[in-house]
């Protein structure tokens, strides 16, 4: 009889819970080593807190449109609006934090998976030691997992008090709704949780170093949601880097490089994060990491230590949980002896939270650009599509890029509201290399936002190349 492998995983994430359910799934003897609870950052903190915050603002924002439509108020005075209660709203979303990450514990625990509250680190070849409340205990393992994650990095002279200078982890447990408040970094993070805010009834500026916001995203979408955000009232600045923030009497006073200050009631940093791979063990293990403190991983999640694989944002792969999720299960699949496929990055559909959201897949249009791949492109304005009139959404478009010749789908770029549902097919075409025919060949909904998506592919097939 061949013994149970075991395995030994820091931290329950979505790269360190994922993966504890192959390993488990596979027959192997499994622990997870979680410092705060399960569901890691992502559920309790980052991805789940700001998706049910965006959730109600864009129901606010709602509101605000429905006289376009021909809906008014009856029974009220001229200056009828919808309020945000944020007492209200961050209690629902932190109990619905918990309640996911209670799930996600008990789906765990049910496939025998074996939960440690404390702190791990790699203490020797095969050897993971848990420091917790109860003391210090030593765990064997043929395999180990690292999925520590990362934290909200934060600048010298704006150091976060959890009161008025923020990081997006503290915004939570605030009691009232912002006056006025200054988003520092105009990422996804920054400018979907200045767009939450906004909704809610904010004023918000958002400083953004960049002559854009969004930098790392298709130009057109990131050009789209800074006219919106403009639009509402945002205050965008763009080529404006923060040098510091401190308190004042009334709020907070941001410093910008170039002298210029804004006064605001509150400021939220969000300008990157740090992984939390020092003093783990890391290095005397033989794991190599970059100069930023990233794990360096193949595409089955290996490290450069025997039998220590690494997955999720402490990888810097791609800092999103359905790739540290993914990551996590070629990890498990690829030590434990399954059948694995590597990690494919251009498969991955994602997805920015702004109104409207932006959702792209595969090949950018700026890979193209910049000479990376060749491939024709069709931008059609939603504009024109029947469903959007109807539903007065008067921004967005859709965006497919093909391979000339062989005329399969390479990449995608959806912006319209709720664009995460709607790239679905988009990446299903990528991932299975569909061509344009074959896409616009499928029959969508008449009258439906992916009207467009077949309306694209049927533009490409009559553009000659
Ligand atoms: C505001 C925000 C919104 C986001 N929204 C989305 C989104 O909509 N969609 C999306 O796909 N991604 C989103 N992301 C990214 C997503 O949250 C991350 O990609 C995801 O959390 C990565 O998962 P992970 O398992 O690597 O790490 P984490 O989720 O950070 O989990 C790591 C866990 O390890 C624990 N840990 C660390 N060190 C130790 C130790 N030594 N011992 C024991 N435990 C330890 C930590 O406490 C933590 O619980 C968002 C990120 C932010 C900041």
């Amino acid at each position: 009889m061949t013994r149970q492998r075991t395995v030994a995983i820091i931290g329950g994430g979505p790269g360190g819970y994922e993966s504890a359910l192959v390993a488990a799934a596979a027959g192997a003897s499994v622990t997870v080593i979680e410092n705060e609870a399960m569901g890691g950052a992502a559920v309790l903190t980052d991805c789940v807190p700001s998706k049910a915050l965006i959730a109600t603002s864009d129901f606010m924002s709602r509101f605000a449109s429905a006289g376009r439509l021909g809906v008014g108020f009856e029974g009220a005075g001229e200056d009828q609006h919808a309020e945000a209660h944020l007492i209200q709203i961050n209690e629902r979303i932190l109990a619905l934090a918990q309640a996911q990450s209670h799930d996600i514990r008990a789906q765990v625990e049910g496939t025998g998976v074996r939960v440690c509250r404390g702190a791990g680190r790699v203490s020797a070849p095969g050897k993971v030691t848990v420091e917790s409340e109860d003391g210090v205990e030593e765990i064997s393992a043929d395999v180990t997992l690292i999925a520590v994650g990362t934290r909200p990095r934060t600048m010298p002279a704006a150091q976060p008090d959890g009161d008025r200078i923020l990081t997006w982890q503290q915004i939570y447990d605030l009691k009232e709704l912002p006056e006025h408040l200054i988003v520092v970094g105009s990422g996804v993070t920054g400018a979907e949780l200045a767009h939450a805010y906004l909704g809610l009834g904010c004023a918000v500026t958002l400083v953004s170093s960049r002559d854009r916001v969004l930098p790392g995203e298709d130009a057109d979408a990131a050009l789209v949601i800074e006219n919106v955000f403009r639009r509402r009232g945002m205050q965008v600045l763009n080529r404006s880097r923060a040098k510091s923030a401190e308190r004042t009497d009334e709020g907070v006073l941001v410093t910008l490089e170039d002298g210029r200050t804004v006064e605001g009631s509150h400021v939220l940093l969000a300008v990157g994060s740090i992984p939390q791979t020092r003093g783990i063990g890391l290095e005397d293990a033989g794991v190599e990491m970059t100069e930023s403190g990233h794990i360096v991983v193949d595409r089955v999640s290996r490290t450069s230590a025997s039998g220590v694989y690494a997955a999720g944002d402490c990888t810097g792969v791609l800092p999103l949980a359905s790739v540290a999720a993914m990551q996590g299960r070629l990890a498990m699949a690829h030590a434990l002896g399954d059948a694995v496929a590597p990690l494919n990055l251009r498969g991955v559909c994602a997805n920015i939270f702004t109104d409207p959201e932006i959702a792209t897949v595969g090949y950018s249009q700026a890979d193209v650009d910049e000479g990376r791949v060749e491939a024709k492109l069709v931008t059609l304005p939603l504009s024109t599509n029947p469903r959007a009139k109807m539903r007065n959404i008067r921004d967005g478009f859709v965006k497919l890029l093909v391979r000339p010749g062989s005329n399969t789908i390479i990449g995608g770029v959806v912006v319209a509201p709720q664009a995460s549902e709607l790239i679905f097919p988009i990446g299903l075409a990528v991932q299975n290399r569909l061509t344009v025919d074959q896409v616009s060949s499928t029959f969508s909904v008449y009258p439906s936002m992916t009207g467009s998506i077949t309306e694209a592919a049927r533009r490409l097939h009559s553009l000659d190349y």
